[in-house]
């Protein structure tokens, strides 16, 4: 990977420390490091329109004088604030230097936050402009964007600047022609605008053009990749064993009718002449696991390896330590599982590629690890991966670069609705496994605004008492400045505060070290941790089925098909089970929406009315790493741009299907750096 950040001027080494903290580590991860919301220069307004805990912009004349009083540990400078409308208390602390540079009864622009003290409305640490010096600014957005302690706002702004000039800028894949016709701006016009948008109109048009590369590049590389998979020869052609059947018969549970007829589905095609590609669609729950598991100990049993690879750490091990357990208690002797993650030590990860290569193990559970170069695999016939709606593309060219092409299984919770899922991958096999399994207790649902906080920490206690555990997830893992929502660090001391020290609570997120991340996981997942405060790291696959609650702070931030997610962590054992949705900013359009999340669990049902309620561009949330296939595209809000870039992708590879033409070369790096991005992000 290229590194020249160092490359940006006034860029140390402390600084850069910062920077791969947040997993940026050139000029073009920079360029790609979406902002994470906007600070907004409105329309001054009037005094009588300030409102409690909102951002607001005045012009105002200073009423009184102005007041410098010193406290014990900081200054304190206090003014009046008036226009014809009414007036307003200002304070702001440590900012002494204020009392000289406010001159009496003289207009200024301000800008903050108005919050109630003593019953009056204050505005404070109010930001101060002459009003010749806001109007350049007036309608303007500027970045904010997610930070780690010791990174400010301005150094990234400073640093994203001087990216976006550099000599390390990209070139434009679409050539101008192509972009045009589809009337898409520039990729210099692009990301320019969307870290310094001149207004929410242009931000507009450099999303939809970023949105649009990246479907298109997916929609290519699954294409290509489709396409050699079908002209590839089945060199795995299995035999039907009675293994698996016996297998199914000793499961603790009966399959329920739709995972039956999934696993028909996956053993004609694995014992079939030609390779496999399915994916298995679920919902939360539907128990996708056990039809890999059952995948592996076939391919095994005919002599030849199988690999599992999920998006994270965690959910690798977790599925090496439950496959390890049904290989146990079934006594499958024949079957030789080995873990293979990035952050195992080395001597560990030689001993698992040696294992690998002379094939002595047999079925692989890992990371992205899996398909890093220096693994090779002795005879692989079966790839899946878990959790991900992007078809095994990159798996599929990695692993077999040396061999002959294995069968591919994708296992997905996302629920995507027919049409757009033909789009996004074509003409590939789909099954889905459409029915819980019997044994479920629906989950309950609340939502609430966060005044009901204390009654749901009681409620968690309660169920805590009864020796069960919860989640709480919260959109950001430090304080950010600008950013306003719950983070995980704060949050979980705050919980400390209110429940009794007996009561473990752990915080959990994707920045992390890899052993860290690992040993709070196993510690939940055995039951020390009782509260563990997470990011959306936990959205995707996670197992403990002693989980009751699922707390979601600031619910608004999150789309409804990532909230579906969430609290399928919760309601996947024998006992009741509780979501509660915590609102942190109230206005109709998200009630409208989480409305419906609290009446219905059922995911496709969900995602088919997130396509219907999100208007393109009403939904520009606070993304976290729990997102795995775009970074800003949102299949169903940007459905429109999806099919723009379906039928591009179809026009182009029609003359040119594996995209070798010169003319397409642009394509092919742009098909070649999105995967990469991707497996980048999924190493969480
Ligand atoms: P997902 O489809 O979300 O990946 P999992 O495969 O993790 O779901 O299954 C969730 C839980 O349900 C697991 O604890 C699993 O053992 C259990 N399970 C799977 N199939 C059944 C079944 N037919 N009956 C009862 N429990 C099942
Ligand atoms: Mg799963």
């Amino acid at each position: 990977m290229e590194n020249n950040l160092r490359e940006l001027k006034g860029l140390g080494a402390k600084t850069e420390q910062l920077f791969h903290k947040l997993g940026l580590y050139s000029v073009r991860d920079l360029l790609y490091f979406y902002p994470a919301a906007y600070e907004e220069y409105e329309e001054p307004g009037q005094v009588c329109q300030v409102m409690e805990g909102k951002q607001c912009v005045i012009r105002a004349r200073l009423g009184s004088g102005v007041s410098l009083t010193s406290g014990k540990t900081k200054a304190v400078v206090s003014t009046v604030l008036q226009d014809s409308s009414g007036r307003l208390d200002a304070v702001w602390f440590n900012m002494g230097y204020l009392r000289s540079r406010l001159r009496p009864g003289r207009e200024y622009i301000f800008r903050g936050r108005a919050s109630r003290k003593n019953g009056r409305l204050v505005i404070e640490q109010a930001q101060v402009y002459d009003p010749a010096e806001y109007e350049p600014l007036k309608g303007k957005l500027l970045p904010v964007y997610h930070l780690t302690k010791g990174l400010s706002n301005k150094t990234v702004r400073r640093m994203v600047t001087q990216a976006l000039d550099s000599a390390f800028f990209p070139d434009d894949p679409l050539p101008e022609d192509t972009r045009l016709r589809l009337g898409l701006v520039s990729l210099r016009t692009a990301l320019c605008q969307l870290h310094f948008p001149s207004d929410a109109d242009s931000r507009q048009k450099a999303r939809q053009r970023l949105v649009f590369d990246e479907f298109f590049s997916f929609i290519l590389a699954v294409r290509i990749c489709r396409r050699m998979g079908e002209e590839a020869e089945n060199h795995f052609p299995l035999k039907l064993s009675w293994t698996t059947e016996r297998i199914i018969n000793r499961l603790p549970f009966s399959l329920t009718k739709a995972q039956q007829n999934v696993w028909h589905d996956i053993e004609r095609n694995l014992c079939g002449s030609r390779l496999m590609a399915r994916l298995v669609q679920g919902d939360v729950g539907s128990g996708k696991t056990i039809l890999a598991f059952l995948a592996m100990a076939l391919t095994a049993e005919n002599g030849y390896q199988a690999a599992l690879m999920a998006p994270t750490q965690v959910l690798a091990r977790q599925h090496f330590e439950a496959f390890t357990t049904f290989v146990q208690s079934q006594g499958l002797t024949f079957l030789h599982p080995v873990l293979l993650t990035g952050s195992m030590k080395q001597k560990e990860k030689n001993e698992a590629l040696r294992a690998i290569a002379e094939g002595e193990a047999n079925c692989i559970i890992g990371t992205h690890a899996l398909i890093r170069k220096e693994i090779s695999f002795k005879a692989l016939a079966l790839a899946i991966t878990d959790e991900q709606h992007r078809f095994g593309v990159r798996q599929r060219q990695a692993l077999s670069s040396s061999q002959a092409f294995p069968h591919v299984l994708v296992m997905s919770a996302t629920p995507i609705p027919r049409t757009l899922g033909l789009i996004l991958y074509g003409d590939l096999d789909i099954s889905v496994v459409d029915e819980m399994p019997a044994d479920r207790i629906p989950i309950k649902n609340c939502l609430v605004g966060t005044a009901w906080r204390p009654n749901a920490y009681r409620f968690i206690q309660k169920q805590l008492e009864e020796g069960h555990q919860a989640y709480v997830i919260c959109p950001l893992v430090e304080e950010s400045e600008g950013l306003e929502a719950e983070n995980v660090m704060d949050y979980s001391e705050k919980l400390r505060e209110f429940f009794p020290e007996n009561i473990h609570i752990r915080p959990l997120h994707g920045r992390m070290k890899d052993e860290e991340k690992n040993e709070v996981m196993q510690s939940f997942s055995q039951g020390q941790t009782d509260i563990l405060v997470s990011t959306t790291v936990v959205e995707v696959g996670v197992n403990v089925p002693n989980a009751t609650v699922m707390l979601i702070e600031n619910a608004e931030r999150f789309g409804l098909a990532q909230l579906h997610q969430l609290r399928g962590r919760v309601g996947r054992g024998k006992y009741q089970s509780y979501c509660i949705f915590i609102q942190g900013k109230e206005d109709e359009e998200t009630s409208a929406r989480l409305k419906l999340l609290a009446g219905s669990n059922d995911g496709f049902y969900l995602a088919g009315e997130d396509l219907r309620l999100r208007g393109p561009g009403d939904f520009f949330g606070l993304r976290q790493s729990g997102e795995l296939l775009f970074s800003l595209a949102d299949i169903y809000q940007d459905s429109d741009i999806l099919s723009l870039a379906g039928r591009e992708a179809d026009f182009i590879l029609k003359e040119d299907p594996l995209l070798t033409a010169p003319g397409h070369t642009a394509f092919r790096q742009l098909v070649d750096h999105q995967l990469e991005g991707q497996l980048e992000r999924m190493e969480l």
